[in-house]
């Protein structure tokens, strides 16, 4: 088992993953259902995405899978009375997958994807029990151990659905056709515990698998001390900035702490690095009042990007933040901060880094005007 724990934006965020997806499997009778609601919360936007994927292509194929029989019906005796139920579950599938790509339906996924699967099932159990009931069930046996594989869902309605299915698949076998009724729900019976069993293992494998990205991902764009966005992802926001349609920054605040290697010589390096710990706290609460992104440039500098805020507007926020870290208690002790503030507005900037060069030479005019300042850069 992995242990994963790590500060983010003043958190701590504990988290351990790597169970296998065979013990996982396993909690499906354990009743696990917060871990997964947990799980999948946080990776919600993997999850509905591998399911559009999942719906487009199962509905294509489907469709196209549906009409084989069709082709295949003047060469077969047992085909040819089922072309109208085949031509209808191909029609059925090809116009799902057309509405399935409309923006406003992806919040349907899942509905679509239990709508599907039923018509499968239908279309499986008709051709069983009403088309076919001189022989065994052949395509349902298939339905009832493929289906619960497919997508990502709570493992416990992925189960209920199949049970669902196989009680309207006994009751109507024991009624229809009694002669294989039997042998029919105990094959059945036998393909969807196989398929629940699998399929259930396989939803964990898959959440755990976007988990670990999604941990990997923040340890990658995450500072360690402070909690706040690293260079690395700074840097990465200004290539997507330069080369993306993305929302641009109207203006770049660099900060610089006072006398920090005072700070270091006079209480320790220990109590700075909990003083650089704490700063990350207050730069984190300070976000979520103004549309500021806080990044660690370097050591004791910091970066902020601010989005749609006019220069006086700007300015004003800078004084604030430098205020809001002059009172905040620093473990015992108090420290301060220089502010270069450059200003871009709308206009269209091919390379960030001179904006940053312009709020650097603005935090030297503040540290030269007697630090615990905000300067704007020189026009
Ligand atoms: P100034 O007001 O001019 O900025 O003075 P300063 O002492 O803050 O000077 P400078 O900005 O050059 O600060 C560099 C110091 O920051 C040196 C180093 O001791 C300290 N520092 C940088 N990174 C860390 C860190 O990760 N932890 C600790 N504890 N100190 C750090
Ligand atoms: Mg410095
Ligand atoms: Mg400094």
């Amino acid at each position: 088992m992995i242990d994963i724990g790590f500060k983010i934006s003043g958190h701590i965020y504990d988290n351990k993953i790597g169970d296998n997806g065979m013990e996982k499997g396993f909690r499906l009778f354990r009743n696990d259902g917060k871990a997964y609601k947990k799980l999948a919360s946080v990776n919600c936007m993997a999850i509905s995405e591998y399911n559009e994927n999942i719906l487009s292509a199962l509905t294509l194929i489907g469709g196209l899978l549906m009409l084989l029989p069709v082709v295949a019906a003047p060469f077969s005796k047992t085909k040819s009375n089922a072309i109208p139920a085949y031509l209808l579950a191909s029609t059925f599938f090809f116009i799902c997958f057309f509405i399935f790509k409309l923006s406003f339906m992806k919040k349907y996924t899942i509905g679509g994807l239990y709508i599907c699967a039923s018509v499968f099932f239908s279309l499986a159990i008709y051709l069983s029990v009403f088309h076919s009931p001189n022989m065994r069930a052949t395509i349902l046996l298939g339905a009832f151990c493929i289906i619960p594989l497919g997508f990502i869902d709570r493992p416990w309605r992925m189960n209920l659905f199949i049970v669902f299915w196989m009680v309207v698949h006994t009751i109507l076998a024991f009624n229809l056709k009694p002669q294989y009724a039997l042998d029919d729900t105990i094959n059945c019976l036998c393909f969807s515990i196989l398929g629940c069993f699998i399929g259930n293992i396989m939803v964990w494998v898959r959440v755990e698998g976007y988990e670990v990205q999604r941990l990997l991902t923040i340890a990658k764009e995450t500072d360690v001390l402070t909690g706040l966005f690293n260079r690395r992802k700074l840097f990465e926001t200004l290539a997507i900035l330069e080369t993306t349609n993305k929302e641009k920054p109207t203006g770049i605040l660099m900060i610089d702490i006072d006398h920090f290697k005072d700070y270091n010589d006079n209480y320790g390096h220990a109590a700075g690095d909990k003083c650089l710990s704490l700063l990350g706290e207050v730069f984190a609460t300070f976000a979520q009042n103004f549309r500021l992104h806080f990044y660690r440039y370097g050591g004791e500098e910091f970066l902020a990007m601010a989005y749609g805020c006019g220069e006086k507007e700007l300015l004003s926020i800078a004084e604030s933040l430098r205020a809001a870290v002059q009172s905040a208690d620093m473990n015992g002790h108090h420290t301060t901060i220089s502010i270069g503030v450059a200003h871009c507005g709308d206009e269209q900037v091919e390379n960030y880094e001179n904006v940053i060069e312009r709020a650097d030479k603005a935090v030297y005019a503040a540290k030269s005007g007697g630090r615990n300042q905000v300067c704007l850069e020189e026009h």
